[in-house]
């Protein structure tokens, strides 16, 4: 197993009497992006909360270059080099564009010399519009770069796996090309591990290299993104394209 690769093994995650996720297993290799894709409620969130610990008293494995993280608390998944954007963004609007992106610095491990991208500079050099803004407060940026801003910050705390929750949330057509654009880049350029979790299916797969579809928790289909797009059942049934 490659040392980023990320497997998920029967996990069941549940809120009181809601079975959210009900032993879903997937793989997300170094290199490709993995999409994860269905309707509203499916569980793409809680697939995403479960992996990086959010989700007290799910069942199964998650494991990160074959180490068993399932169990272990949100803060040490982080450190194990896992990084989760959720959905909503979460950029600290009070502070400046670098003060966000320190944020992100402070969960680095440094456990190694810090790969271009996982520098300050490195993250102005793929968003140069947050190079240009790094002294303005965040509350004046615009939803596509408020987006930028949280993946830049994740990438500065030098992740293995890069967890994304609805990055086109709310964005205009042009900047969700813009930043899935970016995030294939970024993705062939460092070998990164990305599952991203999306309801705009038709974009996720334009950038994805497999995926996998939930529906009512379960994953119902699995396959390359070229043979899910193009399957027309499956778009009627659960992809909404
Ligand atoms: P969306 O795209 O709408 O966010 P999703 O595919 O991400 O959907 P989840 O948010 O993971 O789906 O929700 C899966 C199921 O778990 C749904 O039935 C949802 O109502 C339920 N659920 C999610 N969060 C909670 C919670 N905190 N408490 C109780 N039930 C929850």
């Amino acid at each position: 197993m490659a040392e980023a690769e990320l497997e998920v093994r029967a996990l069941t995650a549940r809120y009181g009497a809601v079975t959210a996720l009900d032993t879903v297993s997937l793989r997300a290799r170094p290199g490709e992006i993995t999409a994860v894709l269905g309707a509203n409620g499916a569980g793409k969130t809680t697939l995403l909360r479960a992996v990086s610990g959010l989700v007290r008293g799910s069942d199964g494995s998650v494991l990160l270059g074959g180490r068993e993280l399932a169990g272990a608390p949100a803060e040490r998944i982080a450190r194990a080099g896992v990084a989760h954007v959720p959905e909503g963004r979460g950029v600290i609007t009070e502070l400046t564009v670098e003060e966000n992106l320190r944020l992100g610095e402070l969960l680095g491990t440094t456990r190694r010399k810090r790969r271009r991208v996982h520098r300050l500079d490195g993250v102005y050099e793929m968003f140069p519009a947050l190079g240009q803004r790094r002294r303005r407060e965040a509350n004046s940026l615009s939803g596509g770069e408020r987006q930028m801003l949280v993946i830049g910050r994740a990438l500065l705390s030098e992740p293995e796996v890069l967890l994304l929750d609805e990055p086109s949330l709310g964005l205009a057509p042009r900047v969700v090309a813009q930043i899935f654009t970016l995030i294939r880049e970024l993705v062939d350029r460092e070998g990164l591990t990305v599952l991203l979790v999306e309801q705009n299916a038709r974009s996720a797969l334009s950038i994805a290299d497999t995926g996998f579809v939930l529906n009512l928790g379960r994953v119902v289909a699995n396959d390359s993104a070229a043979a899910l797009a193009a399957d027309a059942e499956l778009r009627h049934s659960y992809l909404g394209f």
